[in-house]
């Protein structure tokens, strides 16, 4: 089967401070690094990296073919991106010595994505596909509907956290994948507990506490723990987590073990600094996973 993600791609530029900046405060950084970033395409790389098949649907600037080469490094299929008359998208990332973040974000031509050519793309998917969405792009709701109507898997990240549109994708999603905050805040918007917010499958990511995925019609609770780690940088963990979960799924795992895998990944990507480009393979992650099972 085939993981299709529309997402965003973006260039990520770091810097590394010793804290994070205050209103006015000019700050040296001590390092900087530029990436390959966006929550589509950081999903897109762990889906690759987990050794599924994936085709990234985007847009990026005239500029920046780097981005392309970098994905396809990966294993990321990018024959479904195009090219805007737009600035590539991009986000400013600060990161302080506690690996806690602060980020300033771009859409640019993450936004040029038209609907023809999404429907385009999706027309070759077969039943059974998933979908990826995340809020980075523009015409989730419209590719949610048409990838529903082909009989594909929507998996819809509501990251960042707009209530409105999340509220507007349940209708149209089979698996919403929220953190922890989000889920109570979605929940507030509705006017109803978590456990009610209608939609088939709810994935709720809880940082260093692991993750929770509910069947919300018959209530059943897959949980998984975090695997513990000395934190560097937690940017993008949760894209490294739902891309191993969806290539995990893809791949026909049990849903707990997919989980797992996807908590493992998570675990070595927050231990290093980056998003996209932090993303460990596939075999560092059973290595990991065949170590704590050794140390159980
Ligand atoms: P988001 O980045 O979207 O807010 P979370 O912070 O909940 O998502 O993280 C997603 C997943 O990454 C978690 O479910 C967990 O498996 C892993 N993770 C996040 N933070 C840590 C951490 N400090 N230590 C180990 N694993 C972590």
């Amino acid at each position: 089967m085939t993981v299709w993600n529309l997402g965003s791609i973006n260039v990520d530029l770091f810097y590394r401070l010793p804290h994070l900046p205050r209103p006015g405060e000019t700050l040296p950084a001590s390092s900087h690094q530029t990436g390959l970033g966006g929550k589509g395409a950081n999903q897109s790389v762990a889906i690759a990296r987990a050794g599924a098949d994936v085709k990234h649907v985007g847009m990026i600037g005239a500029d920046n073919a780097w981005v392309l080469d970098r994905l396809a490094g990966y294993g990321v299929d990018v024959s479904h991106v195009g090219r805007a008359q737009a600035a590539t998208g991009h986000a400013i990332i600060l990161v302080d010595e506690f690996g806690e973040n602060s980020i300033v974000t771009f859409a640019g031509a993450n936004y040029a994505q038209l609907v023809d050519r999404i429907e385009a793309a999706l027309s070759q998917a077969a039943p059974g596909d998933i979908l990826a969405l995340q809020n980075e792009v523009s015409h989730i709701a419209e590719a949610a509907r048409f990838a529903r109507s082909k009989g594909m898997f929507v998996v819809y990240s509501a990251a960042p956290f707009k209530p409105k549109i999340a509220s507007a994708m349940l209708p149209h999603v089979d698996l919403l994948v929220l953190n922890e905050i989000e889920a109570e805040q979605l929940a507030e918007a509705l006017g109803m507990p978590v456990g009610e917010i209608p939609v088939a499958n709810l994935l709720i990511t809880l940082g260093a506490r692991g993750a929770v995925w509910r069947e919300q019609a018959s209530g059943r609770v897959t949980e998984v723990a975090a695997f513990p780690v000395e934190v560097v940088d937690t940017t993008g963990a949760g894209d490294c987590f739902i891309g191993y979960v969806l290539a995990g799924l893809d791949q026909k795992l049990e849903r707990v073990e997919a989980l797992r895998l996807g908590a493992a990944a998570a675990a070595l990507q927050v231990a290093r600094s980056g998003t996209a480009d932090a993303i460990p393979g596939r075999v560092a992650v059973e290595t990991f996973l065949a170590s704590q099972d050794a140390t159980a």
